[in-house]
């Protein structure tokens, strides 16, 4: 079995998470600055309304797929655990559902295509960023993201027979674990890995702007 590390590569849609009041446990959390914070309850969120994709990410950093993509999952015997649905912010149910494990594969042996800028020295767990070329757009080159490269030594074998998709142990940009000054609360979110179960059945949806990259494991 292979696994990808998706990127969504669309506009994003809609706030969530800590900007929307959701409460999170920060038992596991990095004491310095909160990365691996764990969701408590329905991810709460704002301006969804408008939303009519069957699978994209919020301007935060959340991945939401809507009830008829959920439904074809389930039939299929995708693995993806009881998700929960979404919530507004009078904690009414809306139609969206949270893709959400804590299920995490291992810190990467090596990568390419990210880099790292401002990581909390405590945990080493943040601060990752897709690495990018900047494009000009009066020449209309456009910014090119550069593939990502995770590669894993030894992935146990039970953690894959759980699900068909993880969080990467990396978190994807910076945390904040205390609102101080212009800081506000902040959990950096990990990278979503899928199977390639999951992965077809996204590709047979026809699915607008997902980027699967190739995992290498040793
Ligand atoms: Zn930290």
């Amino acid at each position: 079995m292979e696994y990808f590390v998706i990127t969504y590569t669309g506009k994003p849609i809609g706030e969530s998470g800590e900007s929307c009041s959701t409460e999170y446990i920060l038992d596991e959390a990095c004491e310095t600055c909160g990365t691996g914070a764990k969701l408590s309850g329905s991810l709460k969120t704002k301006k969804l309304n408008k939303a009519k994709k069957n699978f994209f990410q919020t301007v935060d950093g959340d991945y939401l797929i809507s009830e008829e993509l959920h439904i074809k999952l389930v039939e299929k015997g995708i693995k993806i655990g009881d998700l929960d649905k979404v919530v507004d912010f009078k904690n009414n149910q809306l139609t969206f559902y949270h893709l959400y494990t804590e299920l995490s594969f291992p810190k990467t042996t090596n990568f390419s295509g990210l880099i790292i800028d401002s990581q909390c020295q405590t945990c080493k767990r943040n601060g990752y960023f897709n690495d990018v070329i900047i494009g000009d757009l009066e020449k209309n080159i456009p910014t090119k993201v550069i593939p990502l490269e995770l590669n894993y030594s030894d992935l146990n074998l039970d953690l894959k027979k759980q699900s068909d998709f993880f969080n990467s142990w990396e978190h994807m940009g910076l945390s904040n674990r205390e609102a101080k000054g212009n800081l506000v609360v902040r959990y950096a979110r990990p990278m979503l890995i899928v199977s390639e179960r999951l992965k077809i059945v996204l590709e047979e949806e026809r699915l607008e702007n997902l980027k699967f990259d190739v995992i290498k494991i040793d």
